[in-house]
């Protein structure tokens, strides 16, 4: 059901797996969703993200096991995702869980309703999205060649933790999230998809569950991270108590005020 109304829940949290926590963007919320519904008979596929070398860009890819699940945190880079989905539409086994942009959730959930796949779709609160060739002129900046990356992520890996390259030759770079250069690439808006300059998709509510960050002075101390998720439909709420009654993830009740406060942009 899809609800353009008020959430049924605020809530911040984490995976009780700390392994995934550790390498999710915030509190693996997200990626303790996926894995619970791919355990179960219902949904038999979702997406994950790897870094393709030759490309020197993330591409997505189907998967059907929870043990085909990449985690490398949040990818700052514009993917078309109703493109793929449309184009792979008859690999799609089973029901899907998909995370997607806001603007993205519609989209997906008319194409998957058209095609008969039940669907749980995960999104995020989204500050505008970075075409690629804004993450190449990051490596220019600092001087790295696109052909000396063998990996790369935005985010992951503790938090709220920032961009990690790993190259060729073993050395490995990072520099914390929203620093310089991105920060300068993002606020330029030169790399910014056209559709993020009118976007009001920006929280994701048409979604079953929108994650978010919790940006707030309680949490700033936090090394591992915690998930801020709003829960917006039946079907969430449903998934949400069968993760906590599991001990999947461990959660406390959250309200609008933090909410508006928490993610910054
Ligand atoms: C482009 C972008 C901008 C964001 N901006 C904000 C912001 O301004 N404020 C804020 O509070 N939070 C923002 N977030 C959300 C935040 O970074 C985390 O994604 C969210 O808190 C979920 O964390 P988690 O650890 O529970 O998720 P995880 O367990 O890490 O799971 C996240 C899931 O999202 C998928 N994913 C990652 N990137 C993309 C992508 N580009 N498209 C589709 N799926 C993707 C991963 O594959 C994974 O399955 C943004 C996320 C993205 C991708
Ligand atoms: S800012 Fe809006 S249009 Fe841009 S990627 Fe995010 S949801 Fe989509």
């Amino acid at each position: 059901m899809i609800n353009t109304n008020t959430p049924m829940g605020y809530h911040i949290g984490c995976a009780t797996n700390t392994n995934d926590r550790f390498r999710a963007s915030s509190g693996g919320v997200g990626t303790s969703i996926i894995r619970y519904l791919l355990s179960l008979p219902d949904y038999g596929t979702s997406i994950t993200f790897t870094f393709d070398v030759t490309s020197c860009m993330y591409v997505p890819k189907l998967i059907y096991s929870e043990d085909d699940i990449n985690i490398c945190g949040s990818i700052y880079q514009d993917i078309d995702l109703i493109k793929f989905v449309k184009e792979n539409i008859q690999h799609i086994q089973g029901g899907m869980v998909i995370t997607c942009a806001p603007c993205q959730v519609v989209g997906i959930r008319q194409l998957l309703n058209r095609n008969n796949i039940k669907n749980f779709i995960l999104s995020f609160c989204c500050s505008g999205q970075t075409t690629i060739e804004g993450t190449w002129q990051y490596y220019h900046f600092l001087g790295i060649k696109k052909d000396d990356i063998i990996n790369m992520q935005y985010r992951g890996n503790g938090w709220p933790s920032g961009i990690q390259i790993w190259l060729k030759n073993g050395n490995k770079i990072y520099h914390d999230n929203y620093t310089e250069p991105w920060r300068t690439i993002h606020l330029s808006g030169l790399y910014r998809p056209k559709r993020c300059y009118y976007c009001k998709y920006d929280t994701g509510r048409n979604a079953d569950i929108t994650m978010a960050d919790p940006w707030l002075d309680k949490y700033k101390n936090e090394k591992l991270g915690k998930t801020l998720f709003l829960v917006n439909t039946e079907k969430g709420q449903c998934i949400f108590e069968a993760l906590s009654q599991l001990n999947l993830i461990e959660s406390h009740p959250s309200d609008y005020n933090t909410y508006a406060i928490a993610p910054k942009a």
